[in-house]
């Protein structure tokens, strides 16, 4: 028998919220400059869903997106500024989740860090994840 898994999440604001009808993926720690920056954070913790299994439950009008660099949008809530997905045409069937938005218990933990090249010096790695230098091939 399998369980339909559902996940619930919000924006800061809770102007903003969304249903996962189906599985998280990959979770990884991602210590790129843009991912610092719009979480305002050492990094971003993200993690693909599935956009046919994604869907807004409220607020999808207060989501904005910003084109980041080529090929990424990052949404938010423009209320609040909470980072809550981001498109990327590489992957184009997926948003990738940012995790902290999520109100209901994930099993699985992050497998590991990416774009550590670009951490902040401050920052230390206190896990034994593995640790990429860029984006792993
Ligand atoms: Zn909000
Ligand atoms: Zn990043």
């Amino acid at each position: 028998m399998t369980v339909n898994k559902m996940y619930q999440g919000s924006c800061l604001c809770g102007g903003i919220r969304y249903e996962i009808h189906g599985e998280i993926g990959e979770i990884i720690q991602c210590h790129c400059q843009r991912c610092r920056k719009s979480n305002g954070t050492a990094f971003a913790t993200n993690a693909p869903v599935k956009k046919t299994e994604f869907k807004f439950v409220q607020g999808e009008h207060l989501l904005k997106f910003f084109s980041s660099s080529e090929g990424v949008e990052r949404g938010f809530c423009m209320q609040c500024g909470s980072p809550i997905i981001a498109n990327k045409s590489s992957a184009p069937e997926y948003y990738r989740l940012r995790l902290g938005t999520l109100d209901t218990p994930v099993e699985h933990k992050p497998r590991y860090h990416v774009f550590t090249s670009h951490k902040a010096e401050w920052d230390q790695i206190c896990d034994d994840l593995k640790q990429f230098p860029e984006w792993p091939e």
